[in-house]
């Protein structure tokens, strides 16, 4: 099928940064050792500025959206941002990819076959938007995960003659029980600080549910009440990141009316990469005032987990001892894309008896990136071996994180380095656990 010359065009749409944009990028090169793709490859464009001289290209008409290295670059970037953490010209480099995806994702899609739209329409149509799916989807997973079904299948060796072997490895391990947004009110003994509207997730709430669990505890212990609203959704990420705009769009406009009917100060969030869209919900709407203002005065109120606990304190002797050692892995969308760095580690190191080992290269990808590991699963893995090396240097007992992404591809990659004795663990699941320790140790 002909692709029509427009269709083609690269920056003509209405979410489409401004030209100057580019010009902003002096070539100084200072990202590119931050960057994972160019420190794995060398490759002058598969780096931030290689990148921003095609996406320029492209938008002047000098090489053709559809080209396969065009494409290729687009999708091997992993949107980690860790190029825009470090650029001294500020360039926003995820305003110029996200359109470039979104772009290339529009031209592709009349040449795409019917299995392939079929398949693109119930990941991301179905499973993201209508979180039933999603939970019916985790069902079949869980039983598929408990009931044997999964040895058997591992033992016909039908996985590895698919080539679905290292996709099914990545899958996570289905919650014992879901975290389903219902309404839940989680009142704090004594008179609340404040009160958080809690973002469930979508995968976070099937397949980290414990996460959202311990969420409740140490906000509670923190002295903040929390509510789940029912009417909240998936944070719309995977569909901007796939280049699935509109979706990513309606997807925010449910949350931002969700937060605004809730009341609640605070709107919390324990994912990375959830809480680094949700914190850009008005960069979506630059076509739509009316939404734009709401989407901006929403994410004003969007806090990442780790932040807001270190901004608001505990109350003194909150935490008892937990003797482990622990690395922590920085989340490219919280060390990078919401310059969360210290937070985490500030929380850490209040817990009495935990000693924190710092690894080499903690804020380079892990090569997760969403659904990146699967698309992309070459490099991911490279990135992967990476990491895991810098983890086995420091030989810690537990590594913490704070995405979901990031904690399953460490997991998988520990697992393959057969270091499946450590544990990887969400920040707040450590905090919880020291304050039940609290609770079990003498009183003076
Ligand atoms: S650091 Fe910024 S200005 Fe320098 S090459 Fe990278 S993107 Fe361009
Ligand atoms: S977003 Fe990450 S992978 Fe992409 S160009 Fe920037 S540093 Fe490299």
């Amino acid at each position: 099928m002909v692709i029509e010359p427009e269709s083609r065009r690269g920056f003509a749409l209405p979410d489409v940064p401004p030209p100057d944009v580019f010009d902003q990028c002096v070539r100084c090169g200072l990202c590119l050792p931050t960057c994972p793709t160019y420190v794995e490859t060398l490759v002058e464009t598969s780096g931030p500025r290689g990148r921003i001289a095609l996406i320029k290209a492209v938008s002047e008409d000098r090489l053709d959206l559809l080209s396969p290295g065009f494409v290729h670059q687009m999708s091997e970037c992993l949107d980690c941002r860790a190029c825009e953490a470090v650029c001294p010209s500020g360039v926003a480099y995820g305003r110029l990819l996200e359109p470039a995806r979104t772009q290339i994702v529009r031209a592709q899609s009349p040449l795409r076959s019917w299995h392939e739209r079929l398949g693109r329409a119930l990941l991301i149509g179905a499973l993201f938007e209508h979180l039933g799916w999603m939970r019916a989807a985790a069902r079949v997973l869980k039983f598929y995960q408990r009931s044997g079904l999964r040895a058997l299948v591992a033992w016909t060796g039908i996985l590895r003659l698919l080539g679905l072997q290292d996709v099914e490895a990545l899958a996570p391990r289905i919650s014992d029980r879901f975290f389903t947004p219902r309404g839940q009110e989680f009142k704090t003994a004594g008179r609340p600080r404040a009160t958080a509207f809690l973002h469930a997730g979508c995968v976070m709430q099937v397949a980290f549910a414990e996460w959202n669990e311990a969420t409740v505890r140490v906000l509670g212990a923190a002295g903040v009440d929390v509510i789940v609203p029912a009417d909240q959704g998936c944070c719309g990420a995977i569909s901007i990141h796939a280049g699935e705009m509109p979706r990513g769009r309606e997807l925010a406009k449910r949350n931002i009316a969700a937060f605004e009917r809730s009341g609640a100060d605070v709107y919390i969030i324990n994912a990375a990469g959830c809480g680094s869209a949700l914190k850009e919900y008005g960069e979506l709407f630059g076509d739509q005032p009316e939404w734009q203002n709401r989407a901006t005065a929403f994410s004003a109120h969007v806090r990442d987990v780790t932040e807001y606990l270190d901004e608001i304190g505990f109350p003194a002797g909150t935490f008892g001892r937990l003797e482990r050692s622990v690395t922590y892995q920085d989340a490219c969308h919280l060390a990078h894309a919401q310059r969360i760095v210290a937070p985490p580690r500030r929380l850490l190191a209040q817990i009495p008896g935990l000693a924190l080992r710092e690894m080499d290269e903690s804020s380079l990808c892990c090569g997760s990136a969403g659904i990146y590991n699967v698309i992309q699963p070459a490099m991911a893995q490279r990135l992967q071996r990476r990491k895991v090396d810098h983890v086995l240097e420091v030989a810690p007992e537990i590594v913490a994180t704070a995405n979901p992404g990031c904690a399953l591809q460490i997991r998988n990659g520990l697992d393959r380095a057969n270091a499946g004795h450590i544990a990887v663990r969400h920040v707040v699941e450590l905090l919880d656990e020291s304050i039940r320790n609290r609770s079990l140790e003498p009183r003076p």
